[in-house]
C-alpha cells in the first residue's frame, strides 16, 4: 500500500542512547534488534541506506574529561565506543539477512574496512547498508557532525535523526504537557533559537549543501519506513 519512496539514498543517524532501549548503560539487545528490522523494511523498499552510530551509551568524551583525563583521549576512546555500537548492528542486520560493511574513520583494518568515500558508495550501489563508525575521526567533534559530514559526502537526499519523541518541540514534551511538535523548520531557526535538534555543526554542514534533517521516533514500530514515504509525525528542517 505503500507509495514510491520519497528518497533514494539516505543517512540514518542512530545515537548511543537509541540502542539503550531501557537500559542505563550499554547496548538492550532487543533494541539493537528491532532498529536493524527498521531498516531493513526501508532497504527492502529499494531505497539506498548509510547509518552513523554514535557511542554515548557506552562512552562520551565529556565525561572523561570531567574526570581529569585529557580531552582528546576521552573523545578517542568515545570513537572507539561507536566501533562497538557499529559492530553489534551489523551483526543484528547480518541476522536478519542484511549486507552490511563498517567503514571506521579511524583505520582498524583488523576488524572493519577504513573510510573510503567511493567505496562506501559502491558498497550502497550494490544493496549493502554501509555503517560508519568513529564518527568524524577527529576529536572535539560529534556523531551529529559525522552524520552531516557522510550525508553530504555520500550524496544523501535526507539526513534521518532517529530519537526518543516524535519530532523537535517548542519544549521537552516529556516534562511540559503544553509542549508542541513543529512540523518543518529552518536550519536559521533551529540555531537562533538554540533548539536541541543536533550540534550546530551539524546543522550548519546539511544547510550550506541544502540536505534536508528529518526528525522522527525511532521507537515508533515503522516509523523509518513512514517517513521514507513522506508520513509523519516527524519534523523537517529545510
Ligand atoms: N566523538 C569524537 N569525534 C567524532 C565523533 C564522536 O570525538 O567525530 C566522541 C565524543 O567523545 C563523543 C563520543 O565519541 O562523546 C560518542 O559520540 P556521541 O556523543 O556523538 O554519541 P551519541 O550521542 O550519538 O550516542
Amino acid at each position: 500500500s505503500f507509495s514510491t519512496p520519497r528518497f533514494r539514498r539516505v543517512l540514518l543517524k542512530v545515537s548511543g542512547e537509541a540502542l539503550m532501549g531501557n537500559r542505563q548503560y550499554g547496548l538492550d539487545v532487543d533494541m539493537v534488534e528491532r532498529v536493524a528490522g527498521e531498516i531493513r523494511g526501508v532497504q527492502a523498499m529499494g531505497v539506498q541506506v548509510c547509518l552513523v552510530i554514535g557511542g554515548g551509551n557506552i562512552f562520551r568524551g565529556i565525561s572523561g574529561a570531567a574526570t581529569g583525563m585529557e580531552r582528546a583521549t576521552a573523545d578517542y576512546m568515545g570513537m572507539l565506543a561507536t566501533v562497538m555500537n557499529a559492530l553489534a548492528m551489523q551483526s543484528a542486520l547480518e541476522r536478519i539477512g542484511v549486507a552490511t560493511r563498517v567503514q571506521s574513520a579511524i583505520p582498524m583494518s583488523s576488524i572493519c574496512e577504513p573510510y573510503i568515500r567511493r567505496r562506501a558508495v559502491r558498497h550502497m550501489e550494490k544493496g549493502r547498508v554501509v555503517i560508519f563508525a568513529a564518527g568524524t575521526g577527529n576529536p572535539f567533534f560529534t556523531t551529529d557532525t559525522a552524520a552531516a559530514l557522510r550525508a553530504v559526502e555520500m550524496g544523501c537526499d535526507a539526513l534521518l535523526k532517529g530519537t526518543q519523541v516524535d519530532g523537535v518541540y517548542t519544549a521537552d514534551p516529556k516534562k511540559d504537557p503544553r509542549a508542541e511538535r513543529y512540523d518543518s523548520l529552518g536550519y536559521l531557526e533551529v540555531l537562533s533559537r538554540d533548539l536541541k535538534v543536533m550540534d550546530a555543526s551539524a546543522i550548519t554542514l546539511a544547510r550550506d549543501n541544502n540536505i534536508p534533517i528529518v526528525v522522527f521516533n525511532l521507537h515508533h514500530a515503522g516509523g523509518f519506513a513512514e517517513v521514507i514515504h513522506g508520513r509523519g509525525p516527524f519534523t523537517i528542517i529545510a
